[in-house]
């Protein structure tokens, strides 16, 4: 069961052109927000700077427009809220829940594979805690020098101050035990951008009101971070719904890189919406 009336949304980035699995991500947000006389909504998902281009955001506008998809006019940036995260990061900083992070992904894989222990996640490994226990004096040398560096959640402290178990309501999952533990200390500020997709996916939901999270279940168990910042930083839990994902004639997963599969490209190879919105809601009855 989803919340009735759902307030959902599809949060595409704009680092590239729409395909299958997008469209059928936004549908069934879409289609879940129209039976239970709810609200679509969309979002522009572009905190990553360096990857954001403003044709592929009116390319996406372009391509839900094509399936004949309507949302409602507002459609906030990500990057507008930056704002918003930087006070979110700097209350858990005061709490001594953050701590800078100079490792290189290089650093980073030699200490996994020095340590035959390293613990592993939903992602593989996680972050064997180099910068964990430098000391104040270290980290100012460090930061006043100018080394670039990531700000990383202490896991282990946000799980003291959580308390007790965190769980979420899937729509097909039922009441999932969220385990943030499993993915040790996670970035939450990255080096290249003062921000990251955890934090500002809960932000941004919180802001927009949403009470449903729609998305892939390739994104299930980023839930099990996400929930812990609800917790952290006082914001509403929304329900989650992690529809299956689109797969090709032989059951492949879709990559999403796969130029093929593009909106853009089935268009031009003469797909008409009304064919598109026939494959997708054949996956939506199937599911
Ligand atoms: N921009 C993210 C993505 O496209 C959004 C994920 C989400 O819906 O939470 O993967």
């Amino acid at each position: 069961m989803s919340p009735s009336p759902a307030i959902t949304r599809f949060a595409p980035s704009p680092s590239g052109h729409l395909h299958l699995g997008h469209a059928y991500a936004a549908f069934v947000a879409s289609e879940t927000a129209r039976r239970s006389d709810g609200t679509f909504l969309l979002r522009i998902d572009d905190i990553d700077r360096a990857r954001s281009r403003t044709e592929f955001e009116e390319a996406i506008f372009k391509d839900l427009a094509w399936l004949g998809l309507t949302w409602q006019e507002e459609v906030p940036r990500s990057s507008g809220n930056m704002p918003k995260y930087r006070s979110a990061l700097d209350g858990l900083s005061a709490r001594g829940l953050l701590y800078p992070c100079f490792c290189t992904r290089a650093d980073i894989r030699a200490e996994i594979e020095r340590s035959d222990e390293a613990p592993h996640g939903p992602a593989g490994s996680v972050y064997p805690g180099i910068c964990r226990g430098l000391t104040d004096d270290e980290r100012r040398t460090r930061i006043e020098a100018g080394e670039p560096h990531a700000l990383r959640l202490h896991m282990a402290r946000a799980l003291e101050i959580a308390g007790g178990e965190l769980v979420w309501i899937d729509a097909e999952a039922g009441e999932v035990k969220a385990d943030p533990a499993a993915h040790g200390d996670v970035v939450l500020a990255r080096k290249d951008t003062p921000t990251s997709y955890p934090i500002s996916v809960v932000i941004d939901d919180a802001a927009q009101g949403i009470n449903l999270v729609t998305r892939g279940k390739d994104l299930f168990h980023a839930t099990d971070v996400q929930r812990l910042l609800q917790e952290l930083l006082g914001l509403p839990v929304p329900d989650y719904h992690h529809h299956r994902l689109v797969t090709d004639d032989v059951g492949n997963r879709l990559a999403t890189r796969d130029s093929a599969h593009t909106l853009r490209q089935m268009r031009m190879d003469g797909a008409t919406p009304e064919s598109v919105m026939v494959q997708l809601r054949r996956s939506y009855e199937a599911r």
